[in-house]
């Protein structure tokens, strides 16, 4: 057996080559020396599994490390590939990697190794999942009963007849190189290689059935309509036993009778009577962690906005919590006595009582604004 040449010197390539060139070097030679456009050449063919296995080492940064301290000596007890460098098969299936999807999909989809066989995964399952602001601000543990797919019991599988196992075809496809051999998942296994053998009359065609589970689910605080969650392996099974796929919870926000969520603050509209504006009193305020009394000064004007610190919603990624803003709206009687009329009557000739703009007073997005400052 003659020497292993050199990987960088089989791709024409420096050392220090970052990964788009490794690829372009690959491509350039994988192009050059394909076996159907070198039909019967064995030096062609040689050189074209030469430059694969090349790729395969130097493409990947775990054996590129090994190749580049221990040299050929470092890959798989220092026997290369086996002796028998790459085989076709490999190497095909490598090409959707390469070439991407730029030959209209005709070098084999997926990253499938050896053998081109893939597991199959399961599909999402979405869920809705309705919060009130107390759970969304504390975070909470759900349990949700889903009527997921799951693998029928009894279920055999055999060995795909249309691709014999290999998860993959191959056929001829016109590209503008001409005529070239490429691999594409099987249509009849997915990839899969296999096909139901023996299945029970409830499970499907993929050897499933629908079946009710209760998953418990940990909701984090802050989190907002319309958010989705993903649940890794909690979704429907894959078939032959692949991997699951996710459950996907989508936050619903029920809507609180008083507080008005925006962002991580939440708003509260408060009403007071004139008297109290003009006298200050003590007003209960409900927030999400129970009631607050909050301080009305005398002379508090209708439109007046309060900021309760840390009184919001904290922010999902767990850095701070939003406010509570309070609006005071004073509250004007729809009817009187005759007692309360002839008080009144009498307030309302009062010079005091005429309101007396100074030009302090601020519409509400300057107030907002403030609050910011
Ligand atoms: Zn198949």
């Amino acid at each position: 057996m003659s020497q292993k040449r050199d990987y960088y010197e089989v791709l024409g390539i420096s050392k220090s080559a970052s990964e788009a060139e490794i690829k372009k070097a690959y491509r350039k030679l994988a192009l050059q020396y394909h076996p159907d456009k070198n039909p019967d050449d064995a030096k062609a063919e040689e050189k074209f599994k030469e430059a694969a296995e090349a790729y395969e080492v130097l493409s990947d940064a775990n054996k590129k490390a090994r190749y580049d301290q221990f040299g050929h000596a470092g890959m798989n007890g220092g026997g290369g590939f086996g002796g028998g460098g790459m085989n076709m098969d490999d190497i095909f299936s490598q090409f959707g990697d390469v070439f991407g999807g730029g030959f209209g999909g005709g070098f084999g989809g997926g990253r499938g190794r050896s053998g081109g066989q893939r597991t199959i995964k399961g599909s999402n399952l979405r869920v809705k999942m309705k919060l009130t602001l107390e759970e969304i601000a504390e975070g909470v543990k759900k349990k949700i009963k889903v009527n997921k797919l799951v693998n029928a019991e009894g279920v055999t599988s055999k060995t795909c007849t249309t691709c014999n196992g290999q998860g993959r075809v191959t056929r001829m496809a016109q590209t503008f190189l001409g005529n070239m051999q490429t691999q594409t998942t099987c249509p009849t296994c997915q990839g899969a290689g296999k096909m139901i053998d023996y299945k029970p009359a409830d499970a499907d065609a993929n050897g499933l059935k629908r079946q009710e589970e209760v998953i418990e689910i940990d909701i984090p605080a802050g989190v907002e309509e319309g958010m989705q969650l993903s649940v890794t392996g909690k979704g429907n099974a894959g078939p032959f036993n692949g991997i699951p796929g996710d459950l996907i919870v989508v936050i619903e926000e029920i809507p609180h009778d008083t507080l008005r969520r925006e962002g991580d603050n939440i708003h509260y509209d408060a009403y007071i009577n004139f008297a109290d504006a003009v006298l200050g009193e003590s007003i209960e305020i409900p927030t999400i962690s129970g009631k607050v009394k909050i301080k009305v000064e005398p002379g508090t004007q209708s439109g007046k906005m309060l900021r309760l610190k840390g009184k919001g919603l904290p922010q999902l990624q767990g850095y701070g919590t939003g406010d509570l803003f309070v609006h005071i709206n004073i509250w004007t009687p729809t009817k009187v006595s005759k007692e309360e009329r002839e008080l009144l009557e009498k307030l309302q000739k009062s010079e005091n009582f005429q309101p007396k703009l100074d030009g302090s007073e601020k519409g509400f997005f300057q107030k907002v604004k403030d609050m910011f400052q």
